[in-house]
């Protein structure tokens, strides 16, 4: 039998994501800015797109002077035609699309008692149906082309049941995010299209700085860092090198997989 482990490439070149193309959904701030970014410096072609233009247009300049190539696209995520037409920019630009970040995502913090049915549709739109949607337009592509790595963006609250506030429908939809990741991997791990997510603790992003605004978010965040082993939110930077992994050929036998990337917070 050949010696893989002396022919293999250098490890490091198997995170390389030079000579890829790669989407991020909900690209235009936060989590999303920095897997662009991520992925741009490990060597891909990056399209951002995001439901405001000039904020996508914005990163995209920041990796051009990074010289990574990049265009910035305006998509709503919960809008199929606008999901279709996204996809096909980038094919059309690209000539293909290896990897798809599935990031765009919307938070509530209403109680159950209160939720109303517009609010359970308008949050399962964008975290649940939206990634359906991205990744059907997404691994349409990947299939045709026989390799391609979905990356959708779950939360730890896929997991567990955050506390002291109430968000059901978001911790509903993200359990859902991972399920839906498992059934389109065990659909296409065969034809060569891995799908994985990424379920991050509390981050610092506009989503929580909003909410920590609020008298309830001020009360809360103590109880958030107390509940976390490593007793801080993680910074964006923290899970940049999780999606470069999992966009990378180094993951290529891993499919139908979350990966949790919270400070410790499931382990209590
Ligand atoms: P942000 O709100 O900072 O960024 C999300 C981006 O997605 C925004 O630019 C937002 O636009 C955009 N967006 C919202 N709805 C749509 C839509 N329908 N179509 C396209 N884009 C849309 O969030 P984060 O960076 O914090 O979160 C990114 C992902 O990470 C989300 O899926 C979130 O659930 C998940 N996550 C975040 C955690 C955290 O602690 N921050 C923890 C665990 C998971 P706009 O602002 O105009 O709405």
């Amino acid at each position: 039998m050949a010696d893989s482990v002396l022919s293999a490439k250098p490890i490091l070149e198997r995170f390389g994501l030079t000579g890829r193309t790669a989407l991020v959904t909900g690209g235009g701030q936060g989590i999303g800015r920095a897997f662009a970014h991520a992925l741009g410096e490990a060597g891909a072609a990056v399209a951002i797109a995001d439901l405001v233009i000039e904020r996508a247009e914005s990163v995209a300049n920041e990796l051009r002077e990074k010289g990574v190539d990049s265009f910035a696209i305006a998509c709503d995520v919960t809008q199929p035609q606008q999901v279709e037409t996204m996809v096909k920019s980038i094919t059309d630009k690209w000539g293909g699309l290896t990897i798809g970040i599935n990031n765009a995502g919307i938070a509530d913090w209403t109680a159950a008692e209160d939720i109303s049915e517009s609010n359970w549709d308008s949050i399962n739109a964008v975290n649940l149906k939206g990634v359906f949607l991205c990744a059907q337009a997404e691994g349409r592509v990947m299939l045709e082309a026989g390799y391609g790595k979905i990356i959708n963006v779950a939360s730890m609250s896929a997991s567990i049941v955050n506390t002291p506030q109430k968000q059901v429908v978001y911790n509903t939809t993200k359990a859902g995010v991972l399920h839906l990741t498992r059934s389109l991997a065990a659909e296409w791990a065969a034809r060569g299209v891995r799908v994985n997510s990424i379920s991050p603790g509390y981050t610092r992003t506009q989503l929580v700085d909003d909410l920590l605004e609020t008298p309830i978010g001020k009360e809360m965040a103590p109880q958030w860092l107390a509940l976390t082993p490593m007793g801080r939110m993680a910074d964006v930077t923290d899970l940049q090198g999780a999606v470069v992994y999992m966009a990378s050929e180094a993951s290529d036998f891993m499919t139908g997989n979350d990966m949790v990337v919270d400070g410790g917070y499931c382990l209590w």
